[in-house]
């Protein structure tokens, strides 16, 4: 069980497809197994991100600081915040709700108010996406003022740049299900402004997470298994969850 808080984002998402997944998460997580494709994935949004990071130079990293601590982001985040002019951190930590959440990028503009990028390495705006920044609108939303929440995800080739509520950047985890494989080095970045819509989210998001407390609240869930346990994500659990039916086909 982590110290000081008992949701991350990616538990919350784990939560959201399946409750026996996400007490798995919390209290088992080493049964977990990634299949090379999955792990493949991975290094891919992980460079597309260091890629949109790169766009900000002057950029501190608070991970490269305080490693595995993850406890103490929400900290170190609010002392740069509160002794920094126009700064940018990466891997910014907000606790609230008992939920700690770490934003990609964070632009602290002069007036206090911050600017939140979350990088996705998909070349669409996926539902999942949304839910996911809808959590971090919630938890960032009761900790400090944003000014805007951008989801940056890759620019399809093909299409034109667009100029509504898009910004593509020539020059400028989440691990996406509609992840492409391109090299990120040569790939525009999209940005969709979301923050008009995540604020109607927030009494669904509190009304889960209160769901998702009480079930760690309590032992295993017996949650058979079925079509969830491939969407949005192929579960990493599907083995452990396999031998208990094998388990029971015995007697
Ligand atoms: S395999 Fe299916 S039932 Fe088991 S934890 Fe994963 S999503 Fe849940």
């Amino acid at each position: 069980m982590p110290q000081g808080y008992l949701l991350t984002k990616s538990k919350y998402i784990r939560g959201l497809q399946c409750d026996r997944a996400l007490w798995l998460d919390v209290f088992n997580p080493k049964l977990a197994r990634y299949t090379a494709e999955q792990m493949r994935r991975f290094d891919h949004g992980r460079e597309f991100e260091y890629a949109f990071k790169d766009t900000f130079p002057d950029g501190i990293d608070i991970s490269a600081q305080l490693k595995r601590n993850t406890s103490a982001y929400p900290a170190l985040t609010a002392q740069l915040l509160d002794n920094n002019g126009n700064v940018n951190l990466f891997e910014a930590g907000f606790q609230y709700d008992d939920v700690l959440v770490l934003a990609d990028v964070v632009h602290r503009r002069p007036d206090g108010s911050l600017d939140i990028y979350e990088v996705k390495s998909g070349s669409t705006l996926s539902e999942t996406y949304r839910r996911d920044a809808a959590l971090q609108h919630y938890v960032i939303s009761h900790c400090r003022q944003i000014n805007t929440f951008n989801i940056v995800h890759k620019a399809p080739k093909s299409n034109p740049p667009n100029h509504s509520n898009h910004s593509d950047y020539s020059d400028h985890s989440d691990y996406s299900e509609n992840s492409d494989h391109s090299d990120p080095s040569d790939t525009p970045f999209t940005i969709v402004d979301l923050t008009a819509d995540l604020q109607a989210a927030h009494p669904e998001i509190k009304h889960h997470i209160a769901i998702m407390k009480d079930i760690l609240r309590h032992g295993e869930p017996a949650t058979p298994t079925g079509k969830h346990c491939l969407e949005p994500y192929a579960c990493p659990y599907q083995h452990y969850c396999a031998q208990g039916i094998r388990q029971l086909a015995l007697f």
